[in-house]
């Protein structure tokens, strides 16, 4: 832990802000799970659940380390319970408007030396920091999917960002045993802007009709070595998180070539969202996951 971050808030419990609450847990924190309703929470409070029983499984921690961990997760559906955090980190739906709404309601309760933080995949850490009541205690500290997992976390500073929140944001992930880079505020950051066309490019290439979707998974995983396959990796991060990086992309560096494909705005408008929804570009609710297409 340290010297003056004892207690994280995270709020939203979807895929993101279970990994971020297992991460800090594991690592000593006191976590609070923030979101909308009982069944949210106690859906992310299972993801973080089997991530630690997975760790188990794979001798990487040991059992009573899994429910201490475990333990010091809290649960909480009234934003009044954030009030305790030191560092507060929003992992909201992808949408500005949506975590407009979360630094309005949880304003309140924040200590007044909270630093909040943004786990957003594009959208503008100094956009985000003026809509809160901190701008200066406020920053991105980008995840990875799936957090317990992955190794980098991104750090993007907003333009009021102040040094001492940027040092205690780094000193917090390097408890976590994860690796910085810093990215400057541009829409997207280093890795989703390199990401996210790819992704967007496999869409196309399924739109045309190049290939199936199996044919491009297997040509990148094996033709360029990747561990997923493009369409796969979409399914995992969600659809409607993809098209709105997509959209950050496009909106914010307004150049053609970000155009979202009008395909993965068709799954998107028909809830086919990836694996959270059981379908995507595959179909996950049988044994084996099948093509969609
Ligand atoms: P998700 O859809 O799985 O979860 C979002 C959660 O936010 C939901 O549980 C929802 O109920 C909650 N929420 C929405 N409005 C809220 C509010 N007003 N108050 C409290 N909770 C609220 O999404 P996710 O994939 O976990 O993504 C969350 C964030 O993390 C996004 O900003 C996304 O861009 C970012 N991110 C995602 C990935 C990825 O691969 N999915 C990777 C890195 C960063």
């Amino acid at each position: 832990m340290t010297e003056n971050i004892g207690t994280v808030g995270v709020v939203g419990a979807g895929q993101m802000g279970a990994g971020i609450a297992h991460a800090a847990a594991l690592s000593g924190y006191d976590v609070v799970l923030y979101d909308l309703s009982e069944e949210r929470v106690a859906k992310g409070l299972s993801i973080a659940a089997k991530s630690f029983d997975r760790q188990v499984s794979s001798a990487k921690i040991g059992g009573a380390e899994r429910d201490a961990a475990l333990a010091r997760i809290r649960t909480a559906t009234d934003a009044g319970a954030l009030s305790r955090a030191d560092l507060v980190i929003e992992a909201a739906t992808e949408d500005e408007a949506a975590k407009r709404k979360v630094y309005a309601a949880i304003a309140p309760s924040l200590k007044p030396g909270a630093i909040l933080a943004t786990n957003t995949s594009s959208i503008s850490i100094t956009r985000l920091a003026a809509a809160t009541d901190r701008p200066e205690r406020f920053l991105g500290i980008h995840f990875m999917n799936p957090v317990p997992v992955m190794k980098l976390v991104e750090l993007v500073r907003g333009i009021a960002t102040d040094d001492a929140t940027f040092e205690s944001a780094k000193r917090f992930v390097a408890t976590l045993g994860k690796t910085v880079t810093v990215s400057e505020d541009f829409p997207a950051f280093i890795v989703n802007r390199i990401l996210l066309p790819m992704i967007n490019e496999a869409v196309y290439t399924l739109h045309e009709g190049v290939g199936s979707v199996e044919s491009i998974d297997t040509a990148m995983r094996l033709g360029a070595n990747h561990p997923m396959g493009p369409l796969q990796l979409a399914d995992f991060i969600g659809l409607d998180t993809c098209l709105s990086i997509m959209q950050v992309l496009h909106d914010g560096l307004a150049d053609s070539k970000y155009r979202p494909c009008p395909l993965l705005v068709k799954y998107v408008e028909a809830g086919w969202l990836g694996r959270k929804t059981g379908r995507g570009f595959y179909d996950y609710r049988g044994e084996t996951p099948v093509p969609t297409r």
